[in-house]
């Protein structure tokens, strides 16, 4: 019998077979609703990221691990499978979290956010 979460995502890759293989950030299976937020911290349940053969073919960006809000000033750290996939490949995200604001906001030439120590804006 085949569970009905594996055949969503075997659907999701039957769509798309170019594309690069991604976990979760611990390297866990992608589950649906990994989307949805966690009311005690604001954070997704799961984060995806690139998998870690995708992320050895090497990085286009140095691996950097904090970044700032303009908008609040806050810095985050994230962990080192999400440090390793901007650095893999800076589009791959449409935006980011904020562990200040408790929220997620865009990234990119019109994002919010800068690596920390420099004026590079995330997801550029
Ligand atoms: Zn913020």
């Amino acid at each position: 019998m085949i569970h009905s979460s594996h055949a969503a995502l075997v659907e999701e890759v039957a769509k798309a077979p170019d594309e690069p293989r991604k976990t979760l950030s611990d390297g866990t299976q992608i589950f649906p609703g990994h989307r949805e937020i966690d009311p005690r911290n604001g954070q997704q349940l799961g984060y995806v990221v690139l998998a870690e053969e995708e992320r050895a073919k090497g990085f286009v960006r140095p691996v950097r691990h904090s970044y700032r809000h303009l908008k609040c000033g806050g810095v985050t750290t994230m962990g080192q499978t999400l440090a390793e996939t901007y650095a893999r490949d800076p589009y791959f995200y449409s935006g980011t979290f904020c562990c200040h604001c408790r929220a997620h906001f865009p990234v990119g030439e019109d994002g919010g956010f800068v690596w920390a120590g420099t004026n590079e804006k995330v997801g550029t």
